[in-house]
């Protein structure tokens, strides 16, 4: 695979080096509401220049580190079941090398293209999810395969007590009653107890998700169903933070809509998320 011209800033590493492979996902074919989570991918890398690639956070560089970006993928924008197989295709092509992806959406149900991948190459893989929708429903108007639904689907091949999710305030009676029969964990309204969630996940496989939304629409506008009441951007690097240590197999971001916020802030915090993200899980 060759280096993109246009790379996010630090993931400049030869394919043959990287630790980590970022790609992006420009689809959001199934968005209830607002469209635009396709154009992702290429705001973030764009916008990645006007962020340093050293944390203070962290006191670590992203220039340090071997991360690859790949480009996007080419997905068919009207049909969600080959754009999920191929995101799947290239998400095991990446393990299959010895390496951990990174997927940029894209709307969420890209996140069940990787799992698919992830869970059959890493027997009792867990998912952290962050969101603020539950995102549990069976379908969504008799559309299984729909942002709505990508976690319960991720559910179906995870199985009971694989999947804790943080952050929901969002969702149909039917997903809160899904939650509370406990085939998931699920954390309302805010993410209390991730960091000590993510303790009892050391030593097993995880994949993490962020549906971006999961911030309050106050700090993140650029998404395509903002929902009030979400968290600070310091409370998501906290739950960033408390990932390091653990056996992260891969993850994503999704849900930037960067044509929704024409300040171009939401771009800006994305950025910023992505590379705290990579520092931490980094080995
Ligand atoms: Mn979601
Ligand atoms: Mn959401």
């Amino acid at each position: 695979m060759r280096n993109q011209p246009y790379a996010f800033i630090g993931c400049d590493a030869a394919y043959a080096d990287a630790q980590w492979v970022v790609f992006g996902a420009p689809f959001d074919s199934t968005t209830s509401f607002r469209p635009g989570a396709r154009f992702g991918p290429a705001a973030l890398r764009a916008e990645s220049f006007g962020i340093e690639t050293y944390s203070p956070y962290q006191d670590r560089d992203l220039a340090d580190l071997q991360v690859f970006d790949a480009g996007d993928l080419e997905l068919p924008f009207g049909d969600p079941a080959p754009a999920l197989t191929a995101i799947e295709d290239f998400c095991g092509r990446v393990l299959r090398d010895g390496k951990r992806p990174v997927m940029l959406g894209g709307e969420h149900l890209v996140t069940l293209g990787a799992v698919r991948a992830l869970a059959a190459d890493c027997p009792g893989l867990h998912l952290l999810h962050l969101d603020a929708h539950a995102d549990l429903r069976e379908d969504y108007l008799g559309q299984r395969l729909s942002h709505a639904c990508v976690i319960r689907r991720c559910w179906e091949l995870l199985g009971d007590g694989r999947i804790s999710q943080f952050g929901i305030r969002s969702g149909s009676r039917d997903e809160f009653d899904f939650a509370a029969g406990g085939g998931v964990f699920m954390q309302r309204l805010d993410c209390a107890g991730f960091a000590e969630k993510a303790a009892l996940l050391r030593g097993k496989p995880v994949y993490v998700t962020i549906d971006l939304d999961v911030l309050d629409p106050s700090a993140f506008p650029g998404t395509g169903t903002p929902e009030a009441g979400g968290i600070s951007f310091a409370a998501l690097q906290n739950c960033i933070a408390a990932l390091r240590g653990l056996d992260i197999r891969g993850f994503d971001l999704c849900e930037l809509a960067p044509g929704c916020d024409p300040t171009g802030i939401s771009t800006a915090i994305a950025c910023k998320v992505l590379r705290e993200m990579l520092l931490s899980v980094y080995a």
